[in-house]
């Protein structure tokens, strides 16, 4: 089979991990699959996921493993993902990343590989505050609320990619970190 790009992009909040990965999109030809803008959808349709999602969202939590595994395992099986995917906003926590090695595994494709973009904090808040499109968790609680949580749980996910997770400095112009991103893909593509 021909090589297929499984990607995980992650990073905190305001990493600008969605931008880079549309560009992935663009580049590779495989599509993004964010498990935010699922859910964001979700809760805009009033489905029962939405229902269950939209509070938790509001003030910057995490939303259940079971329920944000069980959109990522059902989308991974859609055509489009065939060549690959960029995963962007999963796995969020330790369980996450172990349920996604075994849906991989499960479907016969290679294992994901991981890229992280390193912003220190300051600048994280600096940039979602001063963000223009105003989503629902963008206030300052709700920001304060997503870093400490993605400390809390998120960054356990690097230690379960210790061997193989490739980070790359997230702080310079849009265009200098899609190069870094590229540069990190083709060294062990
Ligand atoms: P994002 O657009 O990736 O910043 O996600 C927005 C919000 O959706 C997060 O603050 C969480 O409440 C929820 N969310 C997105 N992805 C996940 C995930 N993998 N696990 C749990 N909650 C998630």
């Amino acid at each position: 089979m021909s090589e297929q790009f499984n990607l995980i992009l992650t990073g905190p909040p305001g990493s600008g991990k969605g931008t880079q990965a549309k560009r992935l999109v663009e580049k590779l030809g495989i599509p993004q699959i964010s498990t935010g803008d699922i859910l964001r959808e979700a809760v805009a349709s009033g489905s029962e996921i939405g229902k269950r999602a939209k509070a938790i969202m509001e003030r910057g939590d995490l939303v259940p493993d079971e329920v944000v595994i069980e959109i990522v395992r059902q989308r991974l099986t859609r055509p489009d993902c065939k060549k690959g995917f960029v995963l962007d906003g999963f796995p969020r926590t330790a369980p996450q990343a172990a349920a996604l090695d075994g849906i991989l595994r499960d479907q016969g494709r290679e294992p994901a590989r991981v890229l992280a973009l390193i912003v220190a904090d300051d600048e994280l808040r600096r940039r979602i505050l001063s963000r223009g499109e105003g989503r629902a968790d963008d206030n300052e609680a709700a920001v304060a609320k997503r870093l400490a949580v993605y400390k809390r749980d998120t960054e356990p996910v690097l230690t379960h990619y210790a061997k193989s997770v490739q980070r790359i400095d997230g702080v310079g112009s849009m265009d200098e970190i899609t190069a870094r991103i590229e540069r990190a893909l083709g060294a062990r593509a």
